[in-house]
């Protein structure tokens, strides 16, 4: 639903008395880390089923004061959304396809059985909490401000059915390198044991239960000497990792990605596949079994193995680890290569040619 006839929201704006002083938003501005440091403020809009978006605010970042029987703390129906804000060197801040996160926001609502925000209030919600807090996106390299959209069902009753009133947050948060010690290759923890999605399911959603159902096998990772995790689905097709997407680079330069309708779609990627294209490589959306994946790399057919996403970009992967074995996994030019090409978009060092960047 791209609505542009739509009625700007008018927010009330409620500044923070107790806002972070600028040489104490400096420091945190300096070395943010990730997802540990907010901003001054926050946005919430209300829904209900009678009457629709309303109360939009700006307001000052801190605790949400929710009814315990809430039923997004019973029943998990709850959804959010992930993108950065970058500050180019003009000091312009800019976000990067947002109406992309606007529109799997609207998807992940219709799996989840909430109410789908309009395009141009998801819009308008980034542009009012930057308005605010423009001051913390950084400038630092690599650095940027992300954003987090979510929405859950607040209505006080216990009973598995849509809640009637729902609630939708942004929040803010700088980031440094996602992956602390900077883009090097990670190692890949292959779960057999468990599967994040079926077919069916809410994989393609970007909702709280998928997360939460990754925390095990991710655990399983660390003890297993991994960064992040890989999962199947229930034929042996390689799905997605925790919190990115996969992509394969063979011999001849074609790259290859899972489709799947149980992974999510992301944006990265599709970006990625966009510049792949333009550079007249050869781009592959099928299902690519685990057998592929590891026969490619012992016969030297798959070249490159590297997970995307909004947070840490593009990250090589520089071996795969399961119950029994370890494969080391090539390394190439590529990834490194689209990688540079996409954050030089993403900071205004070269041009936009697609019109992928979202001026704020
Ligand atoms: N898969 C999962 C499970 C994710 O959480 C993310 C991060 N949003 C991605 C893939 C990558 O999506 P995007 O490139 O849109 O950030």
């Amino acid at each position: 639903q791209t609505d542009a006839a739509l009625a700007p929201l008018e927010f009330a704006v409620t500044k923070n008395l107790a806002a972070k002083s600028p040489a104490a938003r400096e420091q945190i501005l300096a070395d943010p880390g990730f997802g540990t440091h907010f901003t001054d403020h926050m946005v919430d809009i209300c829904w209900s089923v009678k009457g629709g978006w309303h109360r939009p605010r700006v307001q000052p970042y801190g605790p949400i004061s929710l009814d315990p029987a809430a039923a997004v703390l019973h029943y998990g129906q709850e959804i959010f959304e992930g993108i950065k804000a970058y500050r180019h060197a003009d000091g312009s801040i800019h976000t990067f396809r947002p109406e992309q996160n606007a529109l799997r926001l609207q998807r992940s609502a219709r799996r989840l059985a909430l109410p789908e925000l309009p395009v141009e209030y998801f819009l308008q919600s980034i542009r009012e909490l930057i308005a605010v807090d423009g001051a913390w996106v950084p400038s630092g390299e690599n650095q940027s401000l992300y954003l987090r959209p979510f929405m859950f069902a607040k209505e006080a009753f216990l009973g598995v059915r849509p809640a009637n009133k729902v609630a939708y947050y942004v929040i803010a948060s700088p980031a440094g390198s996602y992956f602390t010690g900077g883009v090097k290759p990670v190692t890949i923890w292959l779960s057999e044991r468990y599967q994040r999605a079926a077919k069916g399911g809410t994989g393609a959603a970007k909702t709280g239960g998928n997360y939460a159902a990754s925390l095990l096998p991710q655990a399983e990772a660390y003890e297993n000497g991994c960064d992040q995790v890989v999962f199947l689905d229930a034929d042996g097709n390689i799905e997605e990792l925790g919190g990115m997407n996969i992509l394969f680079v063979k011999k001849d330069g074609t790259l290859v990605t899972p489709a799947s309708e149980t992974i999510l779609d992301g944006i990265t990627r599709n970006s990625i596949l966009e510049l792949a294209r333009d550079r007249g490589l050869t781009v592959e959306q099928r299902p690519v079994s685990l057998t592929e994946w590891r026969e490619g790399v012992a016969s030297g057919d798959i070249t490159e193995v590297f997970a995307c996403g909004t947070a840490a970009v593009i990250t090589p992967i520089g071996a795969l680890k399961g119950a029994g074995f370890e494969d080391t996994q090539p390394t190439g030019e590529l990834a490194l290569s689209l990688r540079e090409e996409l954050t030089d978009i993403q900071y205004g060092r070269i041009e936009d040619t697609h019109g992928w960047l979202h001026r704020l």
